[in-house]
């Protein structure tokens, strides 16, 4: 796609953020739920194939520029973010060790919409990564796996979650598989989450697995390699991408603050004329600018292969999610007490911020990564 197109594309992904992804947004925070048409029409208009390759019947545009279309998703509602991030990146993580049946079978069919995947790692008795405590016993030519997860986004309306889970009687890392189950395998109990804070009309899962029957042939990579499917090759750029989402929900809460501060006067002045009112407004644009140019800076990294790539992509998602906190604060602070109730899209803006400390790993979690390659690297 040369630099014409991806103009044209961006412009016509804005008009949509702005207008038919506005109204999906307000029918979501009425309902709580996404309903199966937004997925359609990101799915038609080819939103849910941006990132992949060609030759998987993605559009093949790269990182560096397909960060640009996500700040411009991530104005929209949160689940409509979600739509399209999970969509665009989960295919990432079943290639990396996918055989070439694995490929027809999951990934191509995930990129091209037929099927929807499950990241499911989170445990509610267990630790994310190498404490978790989801296991299988091999018998032939099956696992069956039994244990528990937990906040599994898409996890009830998914065609397949990747599981991870380890072999039994395994500690640490050492025997940790990828699965692809089958959501309609039997020994499952599948619990749609309460309604959460922000991310409204998501659906969530909690799932209790049961002696449930896994061909070995859906496993992804060998025993032992599970974390690395979970957490190599994918997590990387699917943290710029969380970054990148950051800057565009504080973009827009900024917006709806620079509307409210020419809008409302008080003691006969609109707040923007109020010198403490527009430095708010110029510490949050600057704020965004810094977390943007960071994440675009963690992109450039990750696709010239950077050793350090993990570590840019763990700093860019550290410091935008605190960015997003100030600035959605200082949004909210400057629409009054009025952006504190509903049907404000500011009050929605902030609860969907919260979200964000949570995906693709917390703050602590970013800092130990680059705090360890910080210590690991004397040039640092
Ligand atoms: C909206 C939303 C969607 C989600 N979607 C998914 C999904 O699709 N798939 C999925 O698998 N998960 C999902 N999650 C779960 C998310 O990845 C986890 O919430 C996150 O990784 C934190 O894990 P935890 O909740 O188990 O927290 P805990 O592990 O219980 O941690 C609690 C707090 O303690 C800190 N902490 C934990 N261990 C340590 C340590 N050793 N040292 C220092 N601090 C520590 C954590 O950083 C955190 O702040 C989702 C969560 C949310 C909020």
């Amino acid at each position: 796609m040369d630099q014409k197109q991806f103009e044209v594309l961006r412009a016509e992904i804005e008009d949509y953020v702005r207008g038919p992804a506005e109204e999906f947004g307000e029918e979501i925070e009425k309902t709580h739920l996404v309903p199966r048409r937004l997925w359609e029409d990101l799915s038609s208009r080819g939103y849910l194939r941006l990132a992949a390759p060609k030759e998987y019947g993605g559009m093949g545009i790269a990182l560096t520029r397909y960060v640009d279309l996500l700040e411009i998703f991530s104005m929209a509602h949160a689940s409509i973010r979600m739509i399209v991030h999970v969509s665009n990146g989960i295919w990432r993580a079943i290639d990396r060790f996918a055989t070439a049946e694995q490929r027809d079978m999951f990934v191509k069919p995930q990129v091209n919409g037929d099927i929807r995947v499950a990241f499911t790692l989170t445990e509610p008795t267990a630790g994310t990564g190498a404490d978790i405590r989801t296991s299988v016993v091999r018998r032939g030519d099956t696992y069956f796996l039994s244990g528990e997860k937990h906040l599994i986004t898409f996890g009830v309306n998914c065609d397949y979650w990747l599981l991870f889970a380890r072999l039994e009687r395994t500690i640490g890392q050492d025997g940790v598989v990828a699965l692809m189950v089958d959501r309609n395998s039997p020994g499952v109990t599948v619990n749609s989450m309460p309604d959460s804070m922000g991310v409204r009309g998501t659906d969530h899962a909690h799932l209790i697995f049961d002696g449930t029957p896994v061909p070995i042939a859906n496993r992804l990579g060998d025993e032992g390699q599970g974390l690395e499917v979970a957490f190599s090759g994918f997590l990387t750029p699917s943290r710029i991408c969380v970054a990148m989402s950051c800057v565009g929900l504080a973009r827009r809460a900024q917006e709806l603050a620079v509307e409210h501060a020419k809008k409302r006067h008080t003691f006969g002045k609109p707040l923007a004329s109020r010198q403490s009112i527009a430095f708010a407004l110029a510490e949050n644009a600057t704020d965004i600018e810094a977390a943007r140019q960071l994440v675009k800076y963690a992109a450039s990294r990750f696709e010239e292969g950077d050793q350090l790539d993990t570590m840019y992509a763990s700093m860019a998602k550290l410091n935008a999610v605190d960015m997003l906190t100030r600035v959605t604060d200082k949004a909210l602070q400057i629409h009054g007490g009025i952006g504190y109730w509903e049907p404000n899209p500011i009050e929605r803006i902030y609860r969907d911020a919260r979200a964000q400390r949570f995906e693709e790993g917390t703050n602590e979690v970013q800092k130990a990564l680059v705090s360890r390659a910080i210590l690991t690297n004397v040039d640092q």
